[in-house]
This record gives structure tokens, sequence and C-alpha cells, in this order.
């Protein structure tokens, strides 16, 4: 995927930081039998290709997230592979688990279905989703095609006797019918929360992961014992520079839980912090092959590493 730029963050041209304002942020799981457009509804809602699309059914085999991020609203989807009847491949039984986990950590599930069309296996991911507890928004998908036409609010009526559904929204995610008021009737069933990703990052990418990795290599070796209890790195932002074609610009937070703590990293004159960025920029060079800017910062965020969502913003899941 390498380092992508997140549509939402450039439309509206803010750029937001961990912690500031009034934002909801949470999980939402993309839910539904294989086929029904979860994938092309993610490329849709993000406006670009995050997950693969494809006729055939199972082309997705792995959660990916993708994030939609707005000036006062952060969205992580989670596309999940469909939920399986027959658990005889070891594929199946694979993705049937990375599915069923998510659902019960989402902030809201997004059950999508495909107009005129119900069957046994969108009956056993209801059935999943009703077992997780967390709030239901039913998408029914493909109207474009629902023929004949009146036949459509029968359906929507008869679908949405199903389960207690907190909305019920009919959605063509290939004509963009009803897609761009989503996230917004999303955002209501996330919680106030700080930004989980970065506003810049579109999808997870393991090229920030490693980037984090080195940086956070160099603080432990200068630091030693003094290292602070929760100090985490973050990559804000990762790309190519626009004057020197070639050359990696990387800007990394320090995340530390006080600001006693803050000075520590910083050091004296801020020897220690540029010893830091010295050793981890030689170390970036050569692990991306190409020369490299990198901006740290040290930052102070109380007490997140008691907070289960910061972690699972460090990649961390429990
Ligand atoms: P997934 O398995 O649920 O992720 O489904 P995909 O996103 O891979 O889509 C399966 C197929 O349905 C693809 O051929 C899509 O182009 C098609 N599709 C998805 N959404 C729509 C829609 O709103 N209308 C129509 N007509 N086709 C759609
Ligand atoms: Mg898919």
């Amino acid at each position: 995927m390498g380092d992508s730029k997140a549509p939402a963050a450039a439309e509206t041209g803010t750029v937001l930081q961990a912690g500031e304002g009034n934002v909801r942020a949470g999980f939402a799981a993309l839910v539904g039998r294989p086929n029904v457009g979860k994938s092309t509804l993610l490329n849709a809602l993000l406006g670009q290709k995050v997950s693969i699309v494809s006729p055939k059914p199972q082309t997705t085999r792995t959660r990916i997230h993708g994030v939609l991020t707005r000036p006062d609203l952060q969205i992580v989807f989670v596309d999940l592979p469909g939920i399986h009847a027959r658990q005889t491949r070891a594929m199946n039984r694979y993705m049937n688990r990375t599915a069923l986990a998510s659902l019960a950590d989402s902030d809201v599930n997004l059950f999508v279905v495909e107009a005129l069309r119900w069957t046994e296996e969108d009956a056993r991911a209801l059935d999943e989703l009703k077992a997780a507890g967390r709030p239901i928004l039913l998408l029914i998908n493909k109207v474009d095609r629902a023929q004949p036409r009146e036949r459509l609010l029968p359906f929507i009526k008869d679908m949405s006797s199903r389960a207690e559904f907190a909305e019920v929204v009919p959605i063509s995610a290939t004509k963009g019918s009803n897609i761009a008021q989503l996230p917004e009737i999303i955002a209501r069933y996330l919680p106030e929360s700080p930004l989980l990703y970065p506003a810049d990052q579109a999808t997870d990418a393991s090229e920030r992961f490693m980037a984090a990795e080195i940086v956070r290599e160099k603080l432990m070796v200068r630091l030693q014992d003094e290292l602070p209890y929760g100090l985490m790195v973050e990559i804000e932002g990762m790309g190519e520079s626009e004057d020197e074609p070639g050359k990696l610009m990387i800007q990394a937070v320090i995340w530390v839980e006080r600001t006693g703590q803050k000075a520590i990293v910083i050091g004296k004159g801020g020897d220690l912090l540029k010893e830091v960025g010295r050793n981890a920029r030689l170390d970036l060079k050569r692990h991306f092959g190409r020369p490299v800017h990198l901006e740290l910062w040290v930052k102070v965020k109380e007490d997140w590493s008691n907070d289960e969502r910061a972690l699972r913003n460090f990649g961390l899941e429990s």
C-alpha cells in the first residue's frame, strides 16, 4: 500500500492533531456475505482504492483498515472477509475467526446486503452481528440494479423488521447513491475520542511502523534505564520531498505521559534528542535506501498507555 494520502483530509485542507477539539473517532466494521459490495463501498467512502474489489467472492482475505478523516470525525473502517457457512477450508476458518473477533470490538457495525436478495448466508451474518451486541446500521446496496423497482420498498420494509437496526440506508456503492451522507450517519455511533490514526494516513502502512521502530530503538539505546514507561513513537507524516526528489521526509512524534519525561527525552539543550535523531536518520537511510530528512517532536499525552483506543492506534492490539 505504501504511503498514501487520505483524500478526505486533502479535500478539507484541515489537518487535526490528536487530542484537539471535539472529535468523534472509532471503528466501523463492514459485514456481509461475499460479493455484496463491501470493498466497493469502502473504496467509494475513501475515494481511492484501498481494498481489492473483484467480481469473484472471497477476494478479501484479511482485514483492511481504511481511515476516513474529516475535521470533526475519524472513522476506521475494517473491511472484513465474508462470514462463511461451511468452515471446511483453512482459509475460510481463518476468515471467519478474523471477522467474528472484530465485531464485538467495533463501535458500530455496518451490515451490507444486496437489494432484493436475502440468503441463508446473510441470515447467518446477521445472527453474528446481533450476538456482538453493537449498534447495527443496515446498508442495502446495489439499489441501482434492483429490478423490478416496485419490489424495493417492500424489501426495505421486510429487512428493517429482521433486527433492531440503528439505521437503514439504501445505497449504491458503484453509483454513489447515499454514500456522501454515510460518514455523518456513522459518526452518531462513535464516541468522542482523539484521532486514532494520523490525519493524512488512509490505511495501515508497514513502512511507517518500521520507521517508528527505528526511532524507538535509538531512544532505547540512549535512554536505557531512564526510558520512560509508556513511551511511543508515532509517524505523523512520511513522503517524498518536494524540493529534493528522492529524499524521504519523515515527521515523527515521541509520545510520553508526563512533562518530566519530556525533559528527559529532549535532554540538556536538546542534546539527547539531537543524537537520537542523528542515529535514527542514518538507520532510516540504510533501511529505505535513500536520503532521509527526519523531524522529531516530543509531545505529552497523559496516561495514554491505559487507554485501549490509544493502544490500538499504535498497532498494539490486546
Ligand atoms: P465484497 O465481497 O462484499 O467486498 O464485494 P465487492 O466490493 O468485491 O463487490 C462485488 C461485486 O459487486 C463487484 O463486481 C462490484 O463491482 C459489484 N458492486 C458493488 N457495489 C455495487 C453497486 O452498488 N451496484 C452494482 N450494480 N454493483 C455493485
Ligand atoms: Mg471484499
